[in-house]
């Protein structure tokens, strides 16, 4: 018999219709109810919180990866967290990055609520247990499960805002997939090392500035005068951005201000190619380019790799970036 803890934290697979709209107020117990019957798995429950994952704070979410490693040691063969799909690739990155144990997290959540006429949650729930205790689920770090195919969480993204397919790893793919009770083994990504971070503390403000025609460095310094310890840029395709967000890049990397390039494009790495405000003058101003991780994990690398080496979080970065 294996064992596998569930943690319940809200979301759509928790809602049900209220006056106000969808609210997330089901604990993981009835949730484990709805998923049916799971022969050879014993399913314990917890429930952390309701809410919806739009509502979380980084400290919230340092909260749910400190809750579900503590449930971990417990003892169990994997664990499972239920929350909303808004957030789900930050949570699942965030305890990738710290995670250090062979044994999986597994985030799943659902598209239509708890009490729809056919909510996907059940099955999802159901496939998230048989993953969390599966020997294929092992060394791969923190999961997302889905719609039958389960992402590791570098990479991952949600990419349909309503459709039961929630989720992709663009340019990379499912690591693993369900076919019936199975759990089938597609690829084994190299992982890197976890990261020593302390959960208990604070992560430094690290805040996201879009690339659009005709944008400027008006709120790169913003978001810098508002207490941002780190930038990351939403830049246009493979890196490049507006000449005039190039030059505040130089001018916030000279003042101390890191800055991490991601693309608004959801497939493919980012590389300094162009002048002209193109990729390549970023490099030179000092930006330093994330391959193909998303704006919000890049976000969340950049905060740890602050704690971790604050006069050189650089150095983080290019070791995390380097597989
Ligand atoms: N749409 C979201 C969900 O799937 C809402 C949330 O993130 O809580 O749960």
């Amino acid at each position: 018999m294996r064992h596998v803890h569930l943690l319940g934290t809200g979301g759509t697979i928790a809602s049900r219709q209220g006056p106000d709209g969808l609210a997330a107020v089901t604990p993981a117990a009835e949730l484990l109810a709805a998923a049916g019957p799971l022969p050879r798995l014993t399913v314990t429950t917890s429930d952390l919180g309701t809410v919806g994952s739009f509502a979380f704070t980084t400290s919230d979410l340092r909260g749910l990866v400190a809750e579900a490693r503590r449930c971990l040691a417990q003892g169990v063969d994997g664990v499972v967290v239920t929350q909303g799909t808004d957030t789900m690739e930050e949570s699942a990155y965030l305890a990738d990055l710290v995670h250090d144990d062979p044994r999986p997290i597994v985030f799943t959540g659902a598209q239509r609520p708890f009490d729809a006429a056919a909510p996907d949650g059940p099955a999802n729930l159901a496939d998230a247990l048989l993953v969390a205790a599966s020997p294929a689920a092992r060394e791969l770090g923190a999961l997302l499960c889905f719609d039958g195919l389960v992402f590791a969480a570098h990479g991952v993204r949600k990419v349909e805002t309503l459709r039961s397919g929630a989720f992709a790893a663009p340019g990379r793919g499912p690591v693993l997939r369900l076919a019936a009770a199975s759990v089938l083994p597609l690829a084994r990504p190299v992982r890197p090392a976890a990261l020593p971070l302390d959960l208990a503390a604070d992560l430094p403000r690290v805040d996201v500035v879009a690339c659009y025609v005709g944008g400027d460095g008006a709120l790169m310094y913003a978001a810098v005068a508002a207490g941002a310890a780190g930038l990351v840029l939403q830049a246009f395709g493979a890196g490049n951005v507006t000449p005039a967000v190039v030059a505040a890049t130089g001018d916030l990397v000279a003042r101390g201000i890191p800055v991490l390039v991601c693309s608004r494009v959801p497939s493919g790495p980012v590389v300094p190619l162009y002048t002209g405000g193109g990729g390549a003058d970023l490099a030179r101003a000092g930006a330093v380019f994330a391959h193909d991780l998303s704006p919000w994990q890049g976000r969340l690398l950049l905060a740890a790799a602050l704690v971790l080496a604050p006069d050189a979080p650089q150095r983080v970065l290019a070791d995390r970036l380097a597989v």
